[in-house]
């Protein structure tokens, strides 16, 4: 299971405003360093892909459901030419509080916006797959939760520049940091291929 936004593609920044979204044309589309590499070392392990992305755009009016969805397909096809096959796709286009101009309908609780499992457990159901035997991998505390609360593995992609996230490192990051860990994730790493293989260490 892989989270889209800082795990497999990069955000986009603005560069006059400064101002980060995440990729909504296929033109915005940035594999990150090391994502191919990292996804053919778990595919030659025999794992299957998914994607599940929480994509609250439609519901603060920032871009379409269909945008959504073209720039999702082709990210699978610029895997796809990589040999890297995603067998399923899922997005959580809704948001707990909208924005103007987001679709009404797509305003308020729902039961897959990530940390929540919905989205991982449509997934595992429709693949059949075995959940003690599948992994989360993300870049944010809520991908490791809703991994977590889908019974499976979770690995956690951390950049070097998200403080938030050193809690989860190392013990010494942690107490450099000072702050106190939300959960720590089974496995982790600085980049893909190094994610992909402390988690082949530890199947
Ligand atoms: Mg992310
Ligand atoms: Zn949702």
């Amino acid at each position: 299971m892989l989270d889209r936004d800082g795990t497999l593609i990069d955000v986009v920044r603005d560069e006059e405003t400064g101002v980060i979204t995440t990729a909504f044309h296929p033109s915005q589309l940035r594999l990150l360093p090391g994502v191919v590499e990292g996804l053919l070392l778990l595919r030659d392990a025999g794992f299957v892909f998914a994607i599940a992305t929480n994509q609250p755009g439609p519901a603060k009016g920032h871009f379409t459901v269909d945008a959504v969805t073209r720039t999702n397909d082709a990210l699978v096809t610029i895997l796809a030419g990589h040999g890297i096959t995603i067998a399923r796709v899922k997005s959580c286009v809704h948001h707990p509080s909208g924005a103007p101009g987001g679709d009404p309908n797509l305003v308020g609780p729902c039961d897959c916006r990530k940390p929540k499992p919905g989205l991982l457990n449509d997934i595992a159901r429709d693949l059949s797959l075995d959940r003690a035997a599948s992994w989360m991998i993300g870049d944010t505390t809520s991908d490791l939760e809703a991994g977590r609360a889908a019974g499976m593995r979770t690995g956690l992609l951390f950049a070097t520049n998200r403080c938030e996230l050193c809690p989860l490192r190392a013990a010494g990051a942690a107490a450099e940091c000072g702050a106190t860990p939300p959960g720590k994730p089974d496995v982790h790493g600085a980049s893909l291929p190094s994610l992909a293989r402390a988690i082949l260490a530890a199947v």
